[in-house]
């Protein structure tokens, strides 16, 4: 949980993270990374996009969620888990649940993406819609692992779920060794965490640039502060939707990330449709934001190799339509 003291929670190391790759590897095939002629000219840059899109539950956060449960007690297990989201991590937590038989309970906030609790209900979770927010939801996940003993298991706060979530990066790394910099979307922070821990230990040259939406800064706001902070939260970009910091991963991106960025909402939109159309790649918001802040400091990257992270797919039906617009 946000508040939680970071000495209570185990820090995730790089033998972590190959233990998972061994675990996922039984799972999930590696996700393509591309570059394409059309981005590079846009952007001066050259940009690899890793298609995290292109996983089962159409983002990134699988590869923590069955990292995840693949570790837990048989015996906790079996009593299941709990999460609260709104949207992947709660698909993620029902896809490994459904994989190991585990019964998994989501709390998503009231007016969810109706495709992601779609998904969740199909995996086969009991979903609960609750709040106004994530951290409406976040209260009410906490009462009822409470009451029922299930496994709260946060976004960010959990050194497996990092440890699932960082090889993204070490197939990254080796899909293209001689990165410049890498651009991660952040909401909770396992995403760029996880970059911080596999480059620190396999690309130490490489910068590590966090973004987020203008309009929920908790996370960027947290980091510039060296504490974690509390910010409003009315972004449109579910995934990125964080109302506070972090321990954890803020405790991670402190040492290693090189810079954390804002871009707004508009910026995001626009950056998705310029993948639906050059790239043919259905993104989400979040899946879009890296390389909207590319977009939006062209300079900055000129010349450089880049890699922007398409963590997700799930895009509303709203999105869609505004995308085709
Ligand atoms: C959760 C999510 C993010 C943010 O990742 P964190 O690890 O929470 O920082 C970005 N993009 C998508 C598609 C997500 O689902």
């Amino acid at each position: 949980m946000p508040g939680a003291s970071v000495d209570d929670m185990r820090r995730p190391t790089i033998s972590d993270v190959l233990y998972a790759r061994q675990l996922l590897s039984r799972q999930l095939p590696p996700t393509p990374m591309w570059t394409y002629p059309v981005l590079n000219a846009r952007t001066s840059a050259t940009i690899h996009v890793k298609h995290e899109n292109t996983q089962p539950t159409g983002a990134f956060k699988v590869r923590g969620g069955l990292t995840l449960l693949a570790g837990m007690d048989p015996a906790e297990r079996g009593r299941g888990v709990v999460g609260y989201s709104t949207g992947n991590h709660a698909q993620s937590l029902a896809y490994a649940a459904a994989t190991f038989g585990a019964p998994c309970t989501i709390v998503m906030p009231e007016g969810a993406n109706p495709a992601k609790a779609h998904a969740v209900r199909a995996w086969g979770a009991e979903l609960v819609e609750y709040g106004g927010n994530f951290d409406e939801a976040r209260s009410h996940a906490e009462g009822l692992a409470r009451d029922t003993g299930k496994r709260l298991v946060s976004a960010a706060n959990e050194a497996e779920i990092i440890a699932g979530v960082a090889t993204v990066y070490l197939e990254l790394v080796e899909q293209e060794p001689e990165l410049d910099v890498v651009l991660v979307p952040v909401g909770g922070g396992s995403g760029a965490a996880a970059a911080c821990l596999v480059t620190a230990a396999l690309a130490p040259g490489c910068e590590i640039v966090g973004v987020q939406s203008s309009a929920a800064p908790a996370a960027h706001d947290s980091w510039h502060a060296s504490e974690c902070v509390t910010r409003t939260n009315h972004t449109a970009v579910d995934g990125l939707a964080t109302g506070s910091g972090f321990e954890l991963t803020q405790s991670i991106m402190r040492e290693r990330l090189t810079d954390f960025v804002l871009v707004d909402d508009d910026a995001i939109a626009a950056a998705q449709r310029v993948m639906m159309h050059e790239i043919h790649t259905l993104a989400e918001g979040a899946g879009a934001a890296a390389l909207a802040a590319v977009l939006a400091d062209p300079s900055r990257f000129a010349g450089r190799r880049v890699a922007v992270v398409c963590s997700g797919g799930n895009a509303s039906e709203r999105e869609i339509r505004a995308c085709a617009g």
